[in-house]
């Protein structure tokens, strides 16, 4: 017997044919003696239909107001599959994140979890109870919901997981694992067997939206097994435990795997892009100690994240350019906060692009192998890729390129690196 953490995302609960199967699914794994809690998403383009409500009513929207709006999505699939659950002749019983409670810290529309007490939940679970948990939503220090930013239902799960102690938390979502890219991009994507933490963390963290990246960050830091599989599977399908997914392993266990042969060791993992963020360049800034400092300060203190920065080298009057990336939802904010300091920080011009991707290419490979970046810039400068930035990390290098590009520099990196399946024609 196990204890198991399930979770459900948006397409797997979109309406109550794809409910009824998800309860299948989830009596099936208690009906083999596991004690399973269940977390669910919003049915698909839920949240998006609600945030839009958010902003037609109120543009500058307060985010706990936005908080109470967004969460009901998920309050409706979680009663939906207790009742179905109950349908089925299952003991099932909803339990909203201010009732377990979910503890979380930190902004409205972005909060962290804090801690979840397990206790009353893994006794209603050995008693038989399947529990059904809207993912997403928590409640804040002082009693108000909260949501874990968009994908946060992944979190909740791994946050579950962990505080009931469960032996696996599964994440159950439209493909059926981890892919070397977004198999709906490259139709040649290889499933991975298993992926470490670590490379999961970075590709989540650059858009391989399969994970949210607090997800996989809470997992390694707890020691949840995370295991990526379909719901997409007919009646007749073989339990999660013997389903083919995608594991979330340790460096060890990833070792142990290539040792005895079941997993490849390539020096790139995987893919991802993201075309989420967009460029702001100021021109003329003078080239002096503290001027980055001045721009960087107040984006810092409106908790927007700067990713991608190039400083150019210095002009002959003292003055440079700096490049930078800020996620496009906040470039509003961040370009109205430096017109706010252009005294401060002295340049001359601001100009903005939405119009960019950040392709990624990620693998633990990378760190005994040299090489990996000159691939990555030959081949796209063979396809006429422009590159208009660079960022690297131990386990990573990302590139910022045009938009219109994201998908042919997707293909052709995937190609470059020997990802691509060998028996599927593209
Ligand atoms: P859910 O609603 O179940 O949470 P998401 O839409 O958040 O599902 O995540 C699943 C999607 O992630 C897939 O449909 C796929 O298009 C996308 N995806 C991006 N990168 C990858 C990858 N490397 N492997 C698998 N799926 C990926
Ligand atoms: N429903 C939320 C979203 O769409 C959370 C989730 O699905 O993980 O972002
Ligand atoms: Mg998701």
């Amino acid at each position: 017997m196990a204890r198991i953490v399930m979770k459900f995302g948006g397409t797997s609960m979109a309406g109550t044919e794809r409910i009824r199967r998800v309860a299948n699914i989830v009596r099936k794994q208690a009906a083999g003696g596991n004690e399973v809690a269940v977390v669910v998403s919003a049915m698909a383009g839920e949240t998006d239909r609600l945030v839009n409500f958010c902003r037609e009513a109120n543009a500058l929207y307060d985010p706990a107001e936005y908080d109470v709006v967004v969460a009901s999505g998920e309050q409706v699939t979680s009663g939906l599959l207790a009742l179905t659950l109950q349908s089925l002749g299952c003991k099932a019983r909803s339990w909203l994140g201010w009732q377990l409670p979910v503890r979380t810290v930190e902004a409205h529309a972005k909060a962290r979890v804090d801690s979840i007490d397990g206790e009353a939940l893994a006794k209603s679970m050995a008693e038989g109870e399947i529990a059904v948990i809207p993912g997403f939503q928590g409640v804040s220090e002082d009693g108000r919901i909260t949501t874990m930013g968009r994908g946060g239902s992944d979190t909740s799960a791994v946050a579950v997981a962990a505080a009931v102690k469960a032996d696996r938390c599964d994440i159950y979502t439209d493909v059926d694992g981890v892919y070397t890219t977004d198999p709906r991009i490259v139709a040649k994507a290889r499933k991975l067997k298993a992926v470490t933490y670590e490379e999961m963390l970075e590709l989540a963290s650059v858009g391989a939206k399969v994970l949210q990246t607090r997800s996989v960050g809470l997992a390694m830091k707890e020691g949840v097994r995370v295991q990526v599989l379909s719901s997409f599977v007919g009646d007749d399908a073989v339990p999660a435990d013997e389903l083919p997914g995608t594991m979330i392993v340790s460096e060890e266990e990833m070792d142990e795997l290539v040792e005895k042969g079941e997993v490849e060791r390539q020096h790139v993992t995987g893919i991802a892009h993201d075309k989420n963020e967009a460029k702001i360049i100021l021109t003329r800034v003078p080239d002096k100690p503290g001027a980055v400092a001045h721009i960087f300060e107040p984006l810092a203190a409106a908790s927007i994240n700067v990713d991608m920065i190039i400083q150019n080298v210095g002009r002959d009057k003292g003055e440079t350019d700096v490049t930078f990336t800020v996620p496009q939802a906040d470039l509003a904010r961040a370009q109205a906060l430096l017109e706010d300091k252009r005294e401060d920080i002295g340049f001359n011009r601001i100009i903005t692009d939405s119009q960019i991707a950040k392709i990624s290419v990620v693998g633990v490979g990378m760190k005994s192998h040299a090489g990996v970046a000159a691939t990555m810039f030959k081949a796209l400068a063979d396809r006429g890729i422009n590159i208009q930035a660079i960022t690297t990390s131990e386990i990573k290098v990302s590139v910022m390129i045009d938009e219109d590009e994201t998908e042919l520099a997707v293909r052709v990196l995937h190609t470059a690196y020997g990802l691509d399946a060998a028996d599927e024609a593209a």
